[in-house]
């Protein structure tokens, strides 16, 4: 569908928790105390519902998000159901990847096409500091295997920091050598916790890597929103930049986000949105919600904001990334 500002919404990311298994530094305090309790969180059936919603007012591809999704233990259940959507063409996953080896070709032959899978070092000392407990060997080697179950696509989801990983910006991109991968770079958002990091501009890390390697910029598809794609010659794998500081990605939006508790969120920044756990029960039928959630849709609104200027502060979002979802 469309919104009024003429922008294609196709895209929705669903959080199914805002627990997590590791406390990346930059995304939850070390001793959180402020997760939701696991009885407010949405069901599977409701989850279901709410994707068959949203299918039915055009949404054909949906990224199963958190906290950490993997840390539900029904999370196979909710990946059958919302594989059992007709119109529901691409189920795509964000994970931190702790739960994930083990379940590879279940989650394949359930449908999941893509993972992203988030990872800020190659080096185990520090992606175990940065995670508060990560096993970098662990994560690396269900990255190798995902990429040769030949999933649609594997990216990594790298959120650079100034003076914590930036030195490690050409070693990711050296990755793409041999892997089938899509390294991402992402600016650290000052969202929570991610406000006692510094962020580097995506141009910056573009720039050094144009200076040791000739780019080719890839087409971008209109599934990509915000990110921008780059190929090293003759490298495997690709390079991209998600730059929510540096660029506007509001022209480009063409998505939005249902929270683990059922919050219908337009926009990253800003809380506006609708609670569609109202809507949950019997009494409304899933056309109904459909046209609830396409009326709210519509009118999202079309805020030029950068995250570090002009920003209106009236209806800011507060919560943690966690929360939101990435
Ligand atoms: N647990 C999963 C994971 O680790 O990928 C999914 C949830 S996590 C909130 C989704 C994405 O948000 C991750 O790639 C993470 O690195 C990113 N993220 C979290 N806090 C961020 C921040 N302040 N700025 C930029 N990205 C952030």
């Amino acid at each position: 569908m469309f919104d009024k500002n003429k922008r294609r919404i196709n895209y929705l990311r669903i959080s199914v928790t805002d627990h997590c298994n590791l406390r990346c530094q930059y995304c939850l305090p070390e001793k959180n105390k402020d997760f939701y309790n696991s009885k407010d969180l949405l069901n599977s059936d409701q989850i279901e519902k709410i994707v068959r919603a949203f299918s039915m007012i055009g949404i054909k591809k949906v990224r199963i998000t958190g906290g950490e999704p993997l840390v539900r233990k029904d999370f196979n259940e909710i990946l059958m159901k919302i594989n059992h959507i007709d119109k529901i063409e691409k189920i795509a996953l964000t994970t931190n990847g702790v739960n994930l080896l083990e379940n590879l070709d279940t989650f394949k032959k359930n449908g999941l096409k893509r993972i992203n899978i988030s990872l800020d070092s190659l080096n185990a000392s520090k992606y175990n500091e940065i995670t508060r407990g990560g096993d970098f060997n662990k994560i690396f080697t269900t990255i190798k295997e995902a990429i040769s179950k030949n999933f649609e696509r594997i990216r990594l989801n790298v959120v650079i920091m100034k003076d914590i990983n930036d030195d490690e910006i050409l070693d990711f991109v050296n990755l793409t050598k041999d892997l089938n991968i899509s390294v991402r770079f992402i600016e650290v958002m000052p969202i929570g916790e991610g406000k006692k990091f510094l962020p580097i501009k995506n141009s910056e890390i573009l720039n050094l890597i144009k200076k040791h390697y000739y780019l080719e910029k890839c087409r971008n598809l209109s599934t990509d929103g915000p990110a921008s794609y780059y190929k090293v010659q003759n490298f495997l794998g690709e390079i991209g930049f998600i730059s929510p500081l540096s660029n506007n990605f509001c022209e480009n939006c063409n998505r939005v986000r249902v929270t683990s508790n059922g919050f219908l969120k337009l926009c990253l920044h800003y809380n506006d949105g609708i609670d569609l756990l109202h809507y949950l029960n019997n009494d409304t039928s899933v056309e109904k919600l459909a046209s609830i959630i396409e009326d709210a849709i519509y009118n999202k609104k079309p805020k030029q904001h950068k995250m570090n200027e002009n920003l209106n502060l009236d209806n800011i979002e507060s919560k943690g990334m966690n929360k939101i979802g990435g």
